[in-house]
């Protein structure tokens, strides 16, 4: 039976909304790109993974529950990391989620409140599943552009929450971008949004922003508010813990927890990630290092970029859908190593390329290949 046949049985039983989505790109796989391109290094700057890794404390947790087993479920609550993370952020376990990963949370809260034809507000430029899961739902996604200088656009904001809308979903500081709100730009905009809306704050950078002033705490913003919103955090980011899949929720009503609860699956969060995740919380010590040292490197690189005439967030004379690969092109004609970076596949984006900050040596071999690539004809 001939492939098409098939998958043409198969289409008209998937739901249209499902059939319309985008794909999610994960970027190169550094194995593959090896193995093709015969490198016998090939570093991997797109994924915003900390190249630290994981506290120690948390690799000895993983040891004591790999001695103890796996054959058990893990606990469906996780009562042991919502309590430590109640605690932290001075509030109760039933105001907490825990999700596999951040984006886990983002599933279900799409799955438990968006419902067909309601609509999504959040940035443009997004991250992917901002705009991917609500769709998944049936939601209309609405995206406020950035300015020119990649910063809020306030009067579009208050334009867009003129309309209803079920949830608004910000990235902050944002992925892709970079930029972030301020304290002034993300209270306009909380006070914008309609009181009957749900206000999604994802915070998988916190760890990285808040050293500065002008970054606003979200949960110390919304504290206060007597009205429906959750900030997320993530593992993944500053924690190393990326290969784990957990992050977590705060939200303002227990129900808005509870909602999040029905739609879940029971073990959604494995045993080694739970027990890790507290561990990685007690190393204040790593997290606060590996932040300075990721923090240092983005000064040094926008340095270097700048001098060579490149700002850190700057549209490049040449189509940059092709830099990743051609990059990897250049690199393993002239040695045996490889970088791998995003390509930015969006309307109004095609010359950008988003590169993850890593290990000093990492960052010279992108800024290397990145420089040579743009000399070339
Ligand atoms: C990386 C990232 C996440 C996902 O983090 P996980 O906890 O690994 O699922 C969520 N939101 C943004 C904006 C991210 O960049």
């Amino acid at each position: 039976m001939g492939e098409y046949e098939c998958s043409d049985a198969v289409q008209s039983l998937v739901r249209p909304e499902v059939l319309g989505l985008p794909a999610y790109d994960p970027g190169a796989d550094p194995d593959a790109v090896g193995r093709q391109y015969g490198l016998e290094r090939v570093i991997k700057l797109s994924n915003n993974e900390n190249p630290y890794g994981m506290s120690p404390f948390a690799a000895q947790a993983l040891g004591r529950r790999l001695a103890l087993g796996l054959g058990r479920y893990p606990d469906p609550a996780g009562k042991d990391l919502c309590s430590v993370l109640a605690d932290r952020h001075g509030t109760r376990c039933d105001h907490v989620i825990l999700g596999n990963g951040s984006e886990n949370i983002l599933e279900l809260l799409c799955q438990a409140f968006i419902r067909p034809g309601e609509r999504v507000v959040t940035q443009a430029p997004c991250f992917g599943l901002h705009e991917i899961f609500p769709l998944m739902m049936g939601g209309q996604v609405t995206k406020v552009p950035v300015t020119g200088s990649f910063a809020c656009d306030l009067p579009a904001w208050r334009q867009t929450l003129d309309q209803p809308a079920k949830m608004v979903l910000i990235s902050n500081p944002s992925n892709p971008v970079g930029s972030a709100f301020t304290w002034a730009e993300l209270e306009a905009i909380v006070h914008a949004t309609p009181l009957d809306c749900l206000l999604v704050i994802d915070e998988a950078y916190f760890e990285y922003a808040i050293g500065d002033p002008s970054y606003p705490d979200a949960l110390r913003l919304l504290n206060t508010l007597q009205r429906p919103w959750i900030v997320l955090r993530t593992f993944s980011k500053a924690h190393g813990l990326a290969s784990l899949r957990v992050g977590y929720g705060v939200a303002s009503h227990a129900g808005l927890i509870d909602a999040l609860h029905r739609v879940r699956t029971p073990y959604n969060v494995n045993q080694l990630a739970q027990e890790a995740a507290i561990a990685a919380l007690e190393d204040v010590q790593h997290l606060v290092t590996s932040v300075a040292l990721v923090r240092g490197e983005q000064a040094r690189l926008s340095e270097a970029l700048a001098q060579a005439g490149l700002g850190s967030r700057h549209r490049s004379p040449i189509s940059c859908s092709s830099i990743p690969a051609w990059m990897r092109r250049r690199w393993s004609s002239a040695c045996c190593e490889g970088v791998i970076v995003k390509a930015w596949r969006e309307s109004g984006y095609r010359t950008f390329i988003r590169a993850s900050l890593s290990l000093p040596a990492d960052n010279d071999m992108f800024l290397k290949a990145l420089l040579g690539s743009l000399c070339q004809p």
